[in-house]
Order: structure tokens, then C-alpha cells, then sequence
């Protein structure tokens, strides 16, 4: 079973881990205020108890019969006083002057009294006191005096604080929880907004972008980020929808091919020769499916990284011996002319099978899409850290708008004459593919005097990992 709190939302997360904050900050907040007014409190209380202490001090006087009185106009009736207390004791220990408020106060310690103020606390009819006591000199005499003062009221107004502190704080939680809990939802909101957006967005409706309130804060970043990725599901989608329509339309030509030949075969009696035939290009036909769909998955297993390449040291000027040897008869068929300038030693770390489909698949284009009797030109050298294989025809070049896209998958730019010559359109995706797995790069570039010269650059040493894993992965689907 789920219980609702246990995924709260981050509003209400945030709103708590707030509140906890604000508790813990109120809680110190109101101990420190509360210690230092106490203390603020108590030194005003010192003082007052001072000034009294000096008031008594000047004011009280001794009588010729030996009383201790007030003298002067102050402090007539200090017994109407309903907070002080004064009290003159003899050195014996004998109280011999009090006047102020009744209440019932400890003896003063008189033994104990030295020359200093002493301050304490004590307690008189349930009420606390706080007392001044130090040794003075009334008409010569040394007598003890102790000013006392009643704690009652700075506690009352302690207690006042206290309670405004205890009660308050929590209110002020509350209230400020509940601040932060409608802020948290307007700032979330747009998050609300922008996911019941992305929802609508499926996969038949691509194109559409989120709103972007206002590009320059926190949600507007996250919304332009969305919609970056959407971007790229979309041009992902498209070219995975144009892959299958085109790998269709591919298998389609061949199949409407046989099927015909088939038709026509069956229609009327014909000669076991005319048979013979009918099956022989069904045959040729089947054998253009098989190799297209064996195509067409090893760069799906590409694509998926299933590839295993194993790197051996190759020296490219053998390569490029042998793949043009293979190619000899399409060459003299044509009546075309092979020159080859390769250097000595040029040895690359790749997986032998792989690159050579790559070398082949560009001469064999070099050789197909240039006139008859034409020269074609294989050049192998180095070029820094970098092997260079280069394949130049006398052809007639590629329009620099499709320079980039010859290397697509299916993107023919003669799809007719292509299709003549038994391509499929997936050639140099595959010699793309080959070379960037190796870590490579394969180029096209128009030569001077007309025709196409293709550049394969392999690292002399093995290329980093990664520099193979992002390659692979920029080339499914676009490759
Ligand atoms: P195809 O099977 O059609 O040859 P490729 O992937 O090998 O497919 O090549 C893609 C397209 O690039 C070709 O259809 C052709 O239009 C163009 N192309 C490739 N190589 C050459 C070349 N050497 N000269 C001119 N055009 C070329």
C-alpha cells in the first residue's frame, strides 16, 4: 500500500524543512534574547540598588540619642515604600534601623561582611529579593547597611517576555510556514504548468515546444533544455521513420522485381531455357535483398555497439594492394587506368575486415561513378600523427550541398544512376561508419581539373575509447 506521505511533494518538503529551520532559529533566537534581557534586567536592577545603597548612605543620619533616622525632605515615610527595604545593623549583629516595605528578610550576615558591595538574592514572604549590603560609617559609628529591593516586578515583566517569546514563536512558525507554503506553490507552479505541457507533447505531435515564460530564470532554462531534447527526439523520430520508409522502398524495387519476372513466367508455357532465366534473375534479385538486409543489420549491430573490432597493426599501402587487385576486373571492364603512390610503412591499429569494406565500397563509387577510360588515383602517405588513404577519380565530383549527406544512410545523389549500377545508397554510410570506429575521418573534396577525391585519416596510434564511443553513438540513426 502507498501512504500519501510517502513521496510528499517538494513544496511540502520544502515548506517543513523550512518550518524546522525557522523553529531551530526561533528557538536559539528566543533563549538568546530571553538570557540577555534577564541579564540586562538584573544590571539595571544592580543599579537602581546602588543608587539607593548612596541615597541611604547620605541620607541616614544618627540621632544624639543614638537612632538612626532619615534626614532631610527625602524618604519621609520610606515606609510607604512598597519595593525597598533599609536596614542598619550594628557590628554585634543587631538591627538597629528599618524602614521601607514589611517584609520578613533574612539577618544580615554581619561577621561576613567585608569592606566590598556584596549583592544577592534572598527570599522574603515568598518573594525574592535582591540586597546590596556593605560596611558604612553613620555619625562615625561602622554599621552595616543593607538596601533591598523587591524582584517581583522584573519578573512579572520576565515572565511577560518569556510568555510573548514561547507563545509567539510558534505563531510566527505557523504564520511563516504558511507564507512559505503558498510562495513554494507559486514558485512551483510553472513546474505544474510545465509538465502537464510536456505531456501533451506525444510522439505524433513532436514538433510542439513548450512555452518558454521568461527565458532568463531557473524554469525558463529547464524549459529551453526540454525543448532542446525534444528537438533532438524529434529529428531522432524523423530519422528513424525516414530509415524504415527508405529501407522499404528498397526492398520494395527488388521485390516488385521478382515478382514480376514470376508473373510473367507463370502467365504462359515457356522453355525450360526461358525458366532457366526467369529464375536466374529472380535469383540475382533475391541476392540484392540478401545483401541489402545483411547491410542494413550490420549497421544496426553498429548502431547497438555489437560490434566487436579487434585492432591489429595494418600496413594501408597492403590494403590498398589488395582491395585494388579485387577491383582489377571492374577496372579493366571500364577500360579505366589504376595509379597508385604509396608510401613505405604506413601502418595503422584497426581491424583489418572493417576498414577494408570502407576502402572498397569508396573505390569501388570511384570507379563506378567515373567515365570509362578515366584514371583513378590511390594515394597513401602520412599526414602528421595521421595515415592518410586518398581515392581520387576523374568522375563528376559531388555538389558541395551534398557533401556531407553522400555519407547518410540511403541519400544517393543520381538516385536512377546509382540504382543502375547496383548501389544501394548505403556504401559510404558503412565506409563512415568503419573509419570513425577507429577513430578516424572521412572527408570528400572536389579536385581542381573536375571528379571527387574521397580522404580517409586514421590515427597512427590507437584512438582513445571514448573518442570511438561518441563518434558510434553520433552516427545511429544520422550516420
Ligand atoms: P551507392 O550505393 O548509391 O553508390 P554510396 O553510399 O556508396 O551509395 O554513395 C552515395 C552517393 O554518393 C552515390 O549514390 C553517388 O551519388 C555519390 N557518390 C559516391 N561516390 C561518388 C564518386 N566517387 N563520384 C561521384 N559521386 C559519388
Amino acid at each position: 500500500m502507498k501512504w500519501p506521505w510517502s513521496a510528499p511533494s517538494i513544496r511540502v518538503r520544502l515548506t517543513a524543512w523550512y518550518a524546522v529551520v525557522l523553529t531551530a532559529m526561533m528557538i536559539v533566537y528566543a533563549t538568546a534574547t530571553f538570557v540577555a534581557v534577564r541579564h540586562e534586567f538584573l544590571e539595571q536592577l544592580d543599579d537602581q540598588l546602588h543608587d539607593d545603597f548612596e541615597t541611604a548612605e547620605s541620607l541616614l543620619t544618627r540621632t544624639a540619642d543614638g537612632r538612626i533616622v532619615w534626614a532631610g525632605d527625602r524618604h519621609q515615610d520610606p515606609d510607604s515604600d512598597e519595593v525597598r527595604v533599609y536596614e542598619v545593623w550594628s557590628p554585634a549583629g543587631e538591627q538597629i534601623h528599618r524602614s521601607g516595605a514589611s517584609v520578613a528578610l533574612p539577618p544580615v550576615a554581619v561577621a561576613s561582611t567585608h569592606a566590598s558591595y556584596r549583592y544577592e538574592t534572598v527570599a522574603g514572604n515568598n518573594e525574592r529579593w535582591r540586597t546590596l549590603t556593605a560596611p558604612i560609617t553613620i555619625g562615625g559609628h561602622a554599621v552595616v547597611l543593607r538596601v533591598s529591593r523587591s524582584e517581583e516586578r522584573l519578573r512579572n515583566q520576565l515572565w511577560e517576555i518569556l510568555v510573548v517569546l514561547v507563545f509567539g514563536s510558534p505563531l510566527v512558525v505557523v504564520l511563516a510556514g504558511v507564507g512559505g507554503y503558498l510562495l513554494a506553490r507559486r514558485a512551483l507552479l510553472p513546474i505544474d504548468h510545465l509538465a502537464s505541457e510536456a505531456q501533451r507533447i506525444t510522439a505524433e505531435r513532436l514538433h510542439e515546444r513548450l512555452t518558454v515564460p521568461n527565458q532568463r530564470d531557473e524554469i525558463g532554462r529547464l524549459t529551453g533544455v526540454i525543448n532542446d531534447t525534444f528537438a533532438r527526439l524529434e529529428s531522432s523520430f524523423d530519422q528513424l521513420r525516414r530509415f524504415t520508409a527508405d529501407a522499404s522502398h528498397e526492398l520494395r524495387t527488388p521485390l516488385a522485381v521478382v515478382r514480376g519476372i514470376g508473373e510473367a513466367a507463370v502467365t504462359e508455357r515457356r522453355s525450360p531455357k526461358e525458366y532457366e532465366d526467369a529464375i536466374g534473375s529472380m535469383l540475382e534479385e533475391v541476392d540484392r535483398m540478401t545483401t541489402l538486409v545483411e547491410t542494413l543489420l550490420r549497421l544496426s549491430h553498429g548502431d547497438a555497439g555489437r560490434i566487436r573490432v579487434s585492432r591489429e597493426p595494418l600496413d594501408l599501402g597492403q590494403l590498398a594492394r589488395d582491395v585494388t587487385s579485387s577491383l582489377g576486373i571492374l577496372v579493366e571492364e571500364r577500360n579505366q587506368k589504376l595509379m597508385l603512390d604509396i608510401a613505405d610503412g604506413v601502418v595503422v591499429p584497426v581491424d583489418r575486415l572493417v576498414l577494408r569494406e570502407a576502402v572498397t565500397n569508396v573505390l569501388d563509387n570511384a570507379i563506378k561513378y567515373s567515365p570509362a577510360g578515366s584514371t583513378v588515383a590511390i594515394r597513401v602517405g602520412r599526414i602528421g600523427d595521421e595515415a592518410l588513404l586518398a581515392i581520387a577519380d576523374e568522375g563528376p565530383g559531388i555538389p558541395p550541398e551534398h557533401r556531407e549527406r553522400i555519407f547518410h544512410r540511403f541519400f544517393r545523389v543520381d538516385e536512377a544512376r546509382s540504382r543502375d549500377g547496383g548501389g544501394s545508397g548505403l556504401g559510404l554510410a558503412i565506409a563512415k561508419w568503419a573509419v570513425d570506429i577507429h577513430g578516424g575521418a572521412i572527408t570528400v573534396e572536389q579536385r581542381p581539373g573536375g571528379g571527387s577525391e574521397f580522404r580517409i585519416l586514421l590515427p597512427l596510434t590507437p584512438a582513445v575509447a571514448t573518442t570511438h564511443d561518441q563518434k558510434t553513438t553520433q552516427m545511429r540513426l544520422g550516420g
